[in-house]
Parts: structure tokens; sequence; C-alpha cells
């Protein structure tokens, strides 16, 4: 029987399953319950002891490679299906989602892009920082009310209980360990996330990415810090862009402003996004207080530099139109998909 059956394992080899019918025909002569497989099985009943061992095993070879070129062809068939006259063109194709960059991070590349070319360096700092680079270094004393527990995150140090440090309220810190570690002239923009203790509605979210800009040297002056804002905002949002600044407080820079740009979507005539103004209130800035370059040893005598801020998603909704801060943070692809 041995013989017979590596006669019959090369035929089942060799059968053609090229098509539907050649593998009916297959599945019929072999593997059906009247096929040949099952009347081999039926055989090995009458085989000699002595041969009865080897002649199984070499029949429960047959039958599994059978079902393997049998299923192995049948899948290949059912691939190729698709192709066929039979197919329906009107059924909807398949749709694979494309992953893609952020719109926040898009802006910020954006925002980069264009201070790079004007030669601002990039800069970075840690997000949980020391009270003196998030507070003191920046003119904001301990009974400042931007340190109240309301708005700011305290972090306790486990092994230390009189150390505790702060999820940094904004960019700035970067600005304090850079002039202390650096001698002007500098020019940098640092971006990051920064965290405040705000109730989370359409416009406040508690984390948020800021860009914050800073230029030291000698000479630097209010024209220098108008002129910079002016271009950057015709960069992005459109050459018509006009900017303007309104006398505002912050307590690391004197005088301080607050910067609007001209409606790009009305241009300045007025509508609902404006407020019917003509006008968008964009960010803060002004020029670096003395005190902070005494507290960087910087001397204020000898040189003076100018500092911005903004929040990104501020710049990204205006731009974008989007009405709602938390769809930046819930990751819903419908919206990510829209950029
Ligand atoms: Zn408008």
């Amino acid at each position: 029987m041995l013989n017979n059956l590596a006669d019959i394992e090369q035929e089942i080899t060799s059968c053609p399953v090229g098509n539907k019918e050649e593998l009916e025909a297959y599945r019929l002569k072999y593997l059906s319950r009247n096929g040949l497989l099952t009347s081999l099985f039926e055989d090995l009943k009458g085989v000699s002891r002595e041969e009865k061992p080897a002649a199984g095993k070499k029949l429960n070879e047959i039958k599994r490679m059978a079902e393997a070129k049998f299923n192995t062809a049948k899948a290949e068939l059912e691939d190729k299906d698709t192709g066929s006259a039979d197919m329906d063109l009107t059924i909807p194709g398949r749709s694979f989602s494309v992953g893609r960059e952020h719109i926040l991070s898009q802006t910020l590349a954006e925002m980069v892009k264009i201070f790079r070319e004007i030669g601002f360096k990039v800069t970075d700092g840690p997000e949980l920082e020391e009270e003196f680079y998030n507070f003191d270094a920046l003119n904001t004393p301990a009974h400042h009310p931007a340190r109240d527990m309301q708005d700011t995150f305290y972090v306790q140090d486990k092994n230390d209980r009189d150390k505790k440090y702060v999820l940094r309220t904004h960019t700035s810190p970067v600005q304090i360990r850079t002039m202390l570690k650096n001698k002007p002239p500098l020019r940098i923009v640092s971006p990051g996330k920064v965290f405040r203790n705000e109730t989370v509605t359409y416009k406040n979210y508690f984390m948020f990415q800021q860009i914050e800009g800073l230029y030291v040297d000698k000479n630097v002056s209010m024209r220098d810090l108008k002129g910079v804002l002016d271009y950057f905002f015709r960069k992005f949002y459109g050459e018509k862009t006009v900017t303007r600044f309104i006398p505002s407080f912050f307590p690391f820079t004197e005088p301080s402003g607050q910067v609007d740009v001209s409606c790009f979507i009305c241009g300045g005539k007025g509508c609902k996004t404006c407020k019917e103004t003509g006008w968008l209130e964009i960010g803060g800035c002004g020029m670096v207080d003395p005190n902070v370059f005494r507290s960087v040893n910087i001397d204020p005598e000898e040189y003076t530099g100018y500092a911005f801020g903004m929040g990104i998603e501020r710049l990204a909704m205006m731009k974008y139109g989007i009405k709602d801060i938390r769809t930046f943070y819930q990751n819903d692809v419908r919206f990510l998909d829209q950029f």
C-alpha cells in the first residue's frame, strides 16, 4: 500500500485547482465523503499488521496536505473573485484613515518658521518649574494674585515638605533660564504647554500652548517690537493684516501692551467673529521690566528688550474658525481630519 500511497500523493500534488470548477472536481475526487481518501482509510483496515502503522501515518500526512492545498486554493480564488465579471461596481470603496499632523502642531510649525526666518532661535524648558523661574524672577513677588492657588497648579516635593513646584503658568521661565545662561544679544521664541487652574469651557482649558518671544540687545525699542509683530501677523493672517497695541499691564514688562490684529474675516468692517469691532485680541507684549533684567544679572542701563506672548490654540481657532478649544484635545478623528 505504501507504494500506492506515494503515487496518490504525487497525483494530488499535481492536480490542477486553478479555477472554481477544477477546485470542485478536486474536492469531489479526493476529499468528499465518497472521495479517494475516504476509501483509502477504509482500505487501511485490510492492510497487514506490519505495514499498518507506516501506511496510516503516510495516509494522514496526505490527507493534511490535500486539505491544505484545497484551503489555500479556495482562499486565492476568493481573493481573485473581486476582479471577476460579477463584481458589484456600486459598492462604495473601503477608505483607509491616513494619519496627519495635529492642527496645533501644524499651526505651531507655521509660526516657528516665520520667526526663524527673521533670526529667532527656538528654545524650550521644563513644564514642571521652580517658583523662582515662573514667578520671582519675572517680577511677580510672593503676594501677587497670579500666584494664587486658584490660578496655579502647585506640586509638593515628596521628600522635602518645604519645597514646592509649579506647573508653569506661561513659557516665560524659559526666557529667564536663557538669560541666566547666555549673554545678550538674545533673540528667542519659546513654544510649549502651560497650565492654569481654570474651569474648562469652550474658550478655556486647564492646559494650552503658548509661544513667547524675547529680544534683548542694546537700544531695543517699542518700535522694534511693533515691527516684528506687524511682520509676523501679516505673514500668518495675510498681507492686509494691521496690528495695534493697547496699553495693558503685566508684572514682567513696562510698558505693557495688548496686541490686536485687524479682523481677517471682515477686513476690519465688523462681523460676528470680531464682535463688530473690526479687531481681534491676540496676545500680550511689552518692554522687559528692568527688575526682570536685574534678577538675571543683565544691566538694564546697558540693555533693553521686548517680549511678547500668544496662545497657539487661540490663533488657530481664529484662523480656522474653530469655536471650541476643547475639540483640540478630544482626539476626535472627524475633527482632526478636517485640517
Ligand atoms: Zn470681523
